[in-house]
């Protein structure tokens, strides 16, 4: 963790950890309104329906001619993927038709998770300070706070990647953990009009903590998340966006919290006596 505690010095900013809410980002200098705080390309993501696995277009799309999963705009959105989608692709064309079908986003995010973090390993794909497999591991869970049902299901999908990977040493268990991270840290991936492209996991975008009273907000170039100040942020404030739609009544943001991302927010609006 030195290593990002490193690279975000040098963004001037900085982690620490706040009692009770755990990590947060903290600035280290004066942003202003519109400052972009930090960007950070995903970890891993993947489109929902049907769009290019690359740069999430719709248009001139055909299909992987192997696996016939995942689409693409074009070879050079193809070419870039490859690295990535080549042991993806071999694992997918080993299945039935059947299997294939119940192949989800969440289950492709999955695989490709696994995949990178494999090839990370083997050095095929370079790591940086901001693009590594430990910020994942550094991502809460939230395993106690899941319910029996939730964790059924955690497990269910968790053997059909081990299904689909066929890697023996793979561990059920741990990747029932990583669905449960995906669930209260994957971001949805929009367009400038807030339509729903697709799911990345951004790790240390994931470090930012909930406000309903945010002081900055989380937009999408492309696949890119960045974060911008809302106001002016002295040095020493804490970085805080808004993870659900903050228009709503101070019970419906409090029971959409709760539900997806397992907390109860006690920031100024939600502590506010009427
Ligand atoms: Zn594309
Ligand atoms: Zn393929
Ligand atoms: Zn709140």
């Amino acid at each position: 963790m030195e290593e990002l505690h490193k690279a975000l010095k040098d963004r001037d900013l900085t982690v620490s950890t706040v009692h009770g809410k755990g990590r947060s980002l903290v600035t280290a200098r004066d942003f202003y309104p519109g400052d972009v705080i930090i960007n950070q390309e995903p970890y891993v993501c993947v489109s929902t329906h049907k769009r290019c696995d690359g740069c999430f277009r719709t248009t001139n799309l055909s299909k992987c001619s192997r696996c016939h999963v995942v689409w693409y705009c074009g070879t050079s959105c193809q070419k870039s993927e490859w690295r990535l989608h080549r042991l993806e692709c071999e694992a997918l064309s080993r299945l039935d038709d059947r299997k294939r079908k119940s192949v989800t986003p969440s289950i492709r995010l999955m695989l490709k998770l696994y995949l990178r973090r494999k090839l990370q390993d083997e050095k095929i794909i370079p790591s940086t300070a901001m693009d590594n497999y430990k910020l994942v591991e550094a991502l809460v869970a939230h395993m106690s706070d899941i319910t029996e049902e939730q964790l059924v299901l955690y497990a269910q999908m968790a053997n059909l990647v081990h299904l689909i990977l066929q890697w023996p040493e793979i561990n059920i268990k741990e990747i029932a953990e990583i669905f449960s991270k995906f669930a209260c840290n994957a971001h949805t991936i929009c367009d400038s009009e807030l339509r729903p492209l697709g799911t990345g996991l951004y790790p240390v975008v994931s470090i930012i903590n909930h406000s309903c009273l945010p002081n900055s907000v989380l937009v999408f170039e492309g696949r890119i998340a960045s974060v911008r100040a809302l106001q002016q942020l002295p040095k020493g404030t804490e970085v805080l966006i808004s993870y659900i739609e903050t228009a709503g009544s101070t019970v419906t943001r409090q029971k959409a919290l709760k539900e997806q991302y397992l907390f109860t927010c006690v920031c100024p609006l939600c502590s506010k006596v009427f």
